[in-house]
């Protein structure tokens, strides 16, 4: 006899699909529990994806500052653009693709108020 982890009701070995389940059979095959298990995808992240995140982290702290850094020598455009550059392929990787085209239109932008 083990307890279900869901219904908290005590039910036989049998009703378990395996050892390691704590759910019984009844509740893991609701159709509602089903389809929720098919919205879940499980997986763990790449070695560029993971490199991805940490250089997304540095963008976006540097793009924060940047509005604050602008009036004082143009510091706040090259910050601006060394952040499009740094979030870049944390969205590309992702397939964020609007986010890639605001990270292009930043690197154009401040380009054209640093060399323009
Ligand atoms: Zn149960």
């Amino acid at each position: 006899m083990r307890e279900c982890n869901v219904c908290k009701k005590p039910r036989k070995d049998s009703k378990f699909k395996n050892e390691d389940k704590l759910t019984c059979s009844k509740c893991e095959d609701r159709p509602y529990r089903k389809f929720l298990r098919l919205l879940v995808k499980e997986r763990q992240l790449t070695p560029h994806e993971r490199l991805g995140n940490r250089l997304g982290y540095m963008g976006s702290g540097l793009l924060m500052m940047s509005p604050y850094l602008l009036p004082y020598d143009n510091i706040g455009a090259y910050t601006y653009i060394m952040g499009a550059i740094l979030c870049t392929p944390q969205v590309w990787l992702a397939k964020q693709w609007n986010l890639v085209v605001i990270n292009i239109n930043l690197l154009i932008g401040y380009g054209i108020y640093i060399f323009g």
